[in-house]
């Protein structure tokens, strides 16, 4: 028996949402409605110096305000250990390394960054015993994946995108990226690739500007022995200028535009207007 589509919108609560996350949160709830599915709501509050609580409950007030309603939900933030069984799988497997390059030599693993940067691979080099020696001495580290030895472990890696086809990961763009770091525990590649497989996500839909991400989730799911989801990134909600929507625009955050008296069937129809139908 086919399994039951789900889909799931994951929010980071770092600010107000915007009308982007409206349209992010609608497109997954339509698809899982007109399926008959399971949409899932995951809060993505990993990251301890950029998340906050009251963006937590401000984010549950608006979703419930636009009237929808999920089928479970899962708090990041507290499952730390599972996490934490993921890195050490790919401990285990020869894939990770410590590094201790500074912040500023170290790629950001925000899953918005505008371009992958590629670590240039200097922790990669160094020895077993300097590696144990630097951490038993208490310096801060990073773990990073092995790229290149994690890409001898599989082939062929592909995913379905909606509109696309089937579409060959790149992983190769990001090169060691960063699974978990010195000032969050893990990184957002790692914890939502885990949440979509132990949710049983079977269709992501998200933003195009995680598509190139999708690579390095696609090799995650790869090495550890994970089902691979259908993906649809879809379009952006842009402001007049055509930067996309960032947290900072207040004026376009659900609180203000319920303040301001706007309908949730307004809201479709701005979105509407914008060419960004859900249907
Ligand atoms: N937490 C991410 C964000 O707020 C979304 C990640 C995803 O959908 O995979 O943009």
């Amino acid at each position: 028996m086919p399994s039951l589509l789900t889909t799931r919108f994951a929010p980071s609560p770092t600010g107000l949402l915007h009308l982007g996350h409206a349209y992010a949160a609608l497109t997954a709830w339509t698809r899982a409605q007109d399926a008959g599915g399971r949409f899932l709501l995951r809060i993505e509050d990993i990251d301890p110096a950029r998340c906050r609580p009251e963006y937590t409950a401000a984010l549950l007030e608006d979703l419930a305000a636009l009237g929808l309603v999920w089928d479970g939900a899962r708090r990041q933030s507290e499952q730390g250990a599972d996490y934490q069984a993921a890195l050490n799988q790919l401990r285990g497997l020869g894939l990770l390394y410590p590094c201790f390059c500074t912040r500023a030599a170290i790629a950001l693993t925000a899953p918005h960054g505008a371009e992958p940067a590629s670590y240039p691979g200097t922790c990669r080099a160094r020895s077993a015993p300097e590696r144990q020696e630097r951490m038993a001495a208490g310096q801060a580290h990073a773990w990073r994946l092995d790229l290149a030895a994690a890409m001898r472990r599989v082939s062929g890696l592909t995913f379905h995108e909606e509109g696309q086809g089937w579409m060959h990961a790149t992983p190769d763009v990001f090169g060691d990226v960063v699974l978990a770091r010195k000032d969050a525990p893990f990184s957002y590649h790692l914890c939502a690739t885990h949440d979509d497989a132990l949710q049983g996500v079977t269709l992501v839909t998200r933003g195009e500007d995680l598509l190139p991400a999708t690579s390095v989730h696609r090799l995650l799911q790869a090495l550890l022995d994970w089902p691979t989801p259908r993906y649809a990134h879809h379009r952006l909600v842009r402001d007049e200028s055509g930067r996309r929507l960032a947290k900072r625009d207040r004026a376009m955050s659900l609180r203000v535009l319920r303040q301001q008296g706007l309908s949730t069937a307004g809201l479709h129809a701005l979105l509407e207007r914008r060419g960004l139908p859900l249907r």
